[in-house]
């Protein structure tokens, strides 16, 4: 990738930034499933999560592309982003459809660190991918909004001060289409709730998952929020996060590159290093070809990334480019775990190598944000004109 002097020196600083926060620091994480809380404040101390929010709201007002190139250096690093990638793109449906008043409120404390916005709940256990068939309800009571329902895998929820919640204020059957009649607040977490506690109407509970990744399970019961955590208008909301979810998938597809980067340069060093038969094992065609493949499929992958981040930051529609992005990053970053995990044989296994939590923390993204089946089927129907399947 040719690199603006503005995006190489981003990266730079981004790197160096990771270089304070070693394999040790994640595998510590990792055992004990802690937030890597001071991961996170470093990288809002140092600006970088504010990328997208614009100056006159304290961030650096960058594009999306160097938002992309922060998460990818990231992963590259050997760090997580995970930990804190949501608030790059939530915070895209605050600021488009937020009001004045919210936006004044809220994104110079996101910017600055003072709050954090890491919960988006929009998954629920019963519906699954069709979002449009979720449950939760929101009704509207004179002031307030009475929030009751649940949804699950609502990552970071403990570790967040403020929630984006996909709600249901119109019953699905009084809708003419079933896009609308759901609605977008922005809950204040410190008013409601606490983890593992039930204050206000909402309850938190974690969910132990394959690698750290604090998604949690958050029951509403009759939760109070003020009629003003609404965003835009009431029944709109489906619409307004996806818009957001184009830059989502540019992101996540960015750190898969950013993880793919990785495994390709750990599998390379251990190749040359590792001596099998007197000979290192990467003289071995049967070891090199696997990593070249990868870069390759990595490369390839990385470009669509960038031009799906080009299209949006025009103003375009990028949902093709970016579901496409999506797919190939994430499959690209799969493939290379695997061949990485392959090159190092046993010690692929040992935690202390680090391949073993990447390769585990790498598996999510062919599932979420949205699963490799769903990308297909868009571009099935609504790219090449196929026969509606759901
Ligand atoms: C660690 C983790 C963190 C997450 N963080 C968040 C978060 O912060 N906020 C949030 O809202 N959600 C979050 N999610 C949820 C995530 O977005 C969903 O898990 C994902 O979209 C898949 O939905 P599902 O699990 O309900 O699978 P399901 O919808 O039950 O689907 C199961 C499988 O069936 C396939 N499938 C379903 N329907 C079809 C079809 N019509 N055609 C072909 N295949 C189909 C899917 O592709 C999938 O492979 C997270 C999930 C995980 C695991």
């Amino acid at each position: 990738m040719h690199d603006s002097e503005e995006i190489a020196e981003i990266r730079r600083a981004v790197r160096a930034l990771c270089d304070e926060f070693p394999g040790e620091y994640w595998r510590d994480a990792d055992r004990d499933r802690r937030y890597p809380a001071e991961f996170v404040d470093a990288l809002t101390r140092s600006g970088f999560l504010a990328a997208l929010i614009p100056e006159e709201f304290g961030g650096s007002g960058l594009k999306l592309d160097a938002a992309a190139a922060i998460m990818e250096e990231i992963q590259a690093s050997g760090c997580n982003g995970g930990a804190a990638h949501a608030q790059m793109y939530i915070m895209n449906t605050l600021l488009r459809y937020g009001s004045d008043a919210q936006k004044a409120e809220y994104l110079p404390k996101i910017a600055s660190g003072e709050l954090r916005l890491q919960a988006f709940g929009v998954s629920e256990p019963t519906s699954g991918t069709d979002t449009l068939s979720l449950k939760t309800r929101a009704v509207r009571d004179g002031d307030d909004y009475v929030v009751n329902g649940q949804k699950i895998w609502t990552s970071r929820a403990e570790h967040s001060d403020l929630m984006l919640l996909l709600a249901r204020t119109t019953p699905r059957e009084e809708v003419e289409k079933k896009t609308e009649g759901l609605s977008i607040f922005l809950v204040d977490m410190r008013e409601v709730a606490g983890a593992n506690s039930t204050r206000g109407g909402m309850t938190i509970k974690p969910i132990r998952t394959m690698m750290n990744h604090s998604s949690c399970e958050v029951f509403f019961d009759d939760m109070r929020i003020p009629a003003s955590s609404l965003i835009g208008e009431e029944g709109k909301g489906f619409r307004y996060i996806l818009s957001g979810m184009n830059a989502e998938r540019v992101l996540i597809a960015a750190e898969c590159i950013g993880d793919a980067k990785w495994f390709i340069e750990k599998a390379s060093a251990y190749a040359k290093e590792r001596q099998v038969f007197n000979r290192p094992i990467g003289q071995n065609q049967g070891i090199q070809f696997p990593i070249a493949r990868s870069y390759a499929q990595m490369r390839a992958a990385e470009l669509m990334v960038y031009h799906a981040a080009e299209v949006y930051d025009q103003g375009g529609n990028a949902g093709e480019e970016a579901n496409m992005a999506k797919l190939l990053a994430s499959e690209a970053s799969w493939a290379a775990a695997d061949m990485c995990v392959q090159t190092f044989g046993g010690f692929g296994f040992a935690e202390e190598y680090d391949v073993e939590r990447k390769f585990r923390e790498a598996r999510l993204y062919t599932v979420a944000p949205i699963s490799t089946n769903l990308i297909l089927s868009y571009l099935s129907e609504h790219i090449l004109g196929l026969p509606r399947s759901y």
